[in-house]
């Protein structure tokens, strides 16, 4: 693509050539078929509409410094999108059309995916939901798998810098035996609210606590939450958090560094204690944490101005991996050949 500017690319829509469709029917899903268009032809009463059955994914290609384009751990959101499915009582994608899917799209879209230089990437963003009309709430019979891909840019312009946040304990985006879990609409229909204040107010995203207690530190907006000290690297454990894998990549690669890793409940209060911390999830990869702040109880938990040294090694090896720098030992990156 000469005439697209790269760097200057944020995170938004963008038409590309092609996506990757297919539909479940009768039972089973069919063959994939490439379109270049934009639209999808929907019915009225389709259960994605009105009854949330709905589920999506996030991943990315990058292009090395060898040329070649790789797509990071695209089977492990084929498997996440199937527990969405199950979660919703949708049919489930066999991960190998999920992976075919990904990969057609990518490679038809090969004029965007950016060059290693611009640090920007190419986003997928895969979507499945029920197209079949109900009007009891019922699960729908036909489904619709489709894959769009765009370019994004770095998400850090300036450079690895530090985000405050605030915590909102008037919203819940998912409940203690909720939808959490899943990546689906509804979750995210129930954070606009508490996402439109947080930024009201000047902040970068909402902080989320466990949705019974107000106790214990569940999410960061959309993103997973760790924190460091003492050489550990702590993550919430929770029955609303989604399982981003982003987070469970840091983990392998915090232990792989010699760290120890604690999933387990984190107390609010615990937020002085850290060294570090910071949000995790395919967007940024990591973004690191300045301060969060709890205006209820007019406390302000500051954590550092700059990005720590351990949050610079986690994000500095995984985007190697990422961009085919370091080797892959851990099996990560599908090449695209
Ligand atoms: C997608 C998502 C994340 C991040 O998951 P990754 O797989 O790392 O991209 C975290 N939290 C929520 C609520 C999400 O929807």
């Amino acid at each position: 693509m000469e005439n697209l500017d790269w760097k200057k690319l944020g995170f938004g829509y963008m038409d590309t050539d092609y996506n990757v469709r297919c539909y479940f029917r009768k039972g089973t899903w069919g063959e994939l078929e490439v379109s270049s268009e934009t639209h999808i032809s929907v019915h009225m009463a389709a259960t994605g509409l009105h009854y949330g059955q709905e589920a999506f994914e996030g991943l990315k290609a990058f292009k090395g410094k060898d040329g070649k384009i790789r797509i990071f751990r695209l089977d492990e959101n084929a498997k996440r999108l199937q527990s969405s499915c199950r979660g919703t009582l949708m049919a489930e994608l066999p991960v190998e059309k999920f992976a075919e899917a990904v990969i057609k799209a990518v490679k038809l879209n090969e004029r965007f995916v950016p060059p290693y230089e611009s640090g920007a990437s190419l986003y997928i963003r895969p979507l499945l939901f029920g197209s079949g009309p109900q009007i009891g709430v019922r699960p729908a019979d036909e489904y619709l798998f489709v894959v769009m891909v765009m370019p994004v840019g770095p998400y850090f312009k300036g450079g690895f810098s530090a985000n405050s946040y605030v915590i909102t304990r008037k919203y819940d985006r998912a409940a203690p035996q909720g939808t959490g879990t899943f990546k689906i609409g509804g979750n995210y229909a129930a954070s606009l609210c508490a996402n439109k204040e947080a930024h009201d107010m000047g902040y970068t995203s909402e902080f989320y606590l466990d949705a019974k207690e107000k106790k214990y530190i569940d999410e960061c907006g959309a993103a997973n939450f760790f924190g460091i000290k003492n050489n550990t690297y702590i993550t919430p454990k929770s029955s609303s958090v989604l399982p981003s894998i982003t987070n469970k990549s840091l983990q392998q690669l915090a232990l792989d560094m010699g760290m120890k890793v604690e999933a387990r409940q984190i107390p609010v209060e615990e937020l002085t204690t850290f060294e570090e911390a910071g949000a995790c999830g395919t967007a940024a990869v990591i973004s690191p944490i300045k301060s969060i702040v709890d205006i209820e109880n007019d406390k302000t938990y500051f954590i550092s101005e700059e990005p720590g040294k351990v949050c610079k090694q986690l994000y500095e090896k995984l985007r190697a991996i990422q961009y085919g720098d370091e080797p892959d030992k851990f099996g990560w990156v599908k090449i695209i050949e």
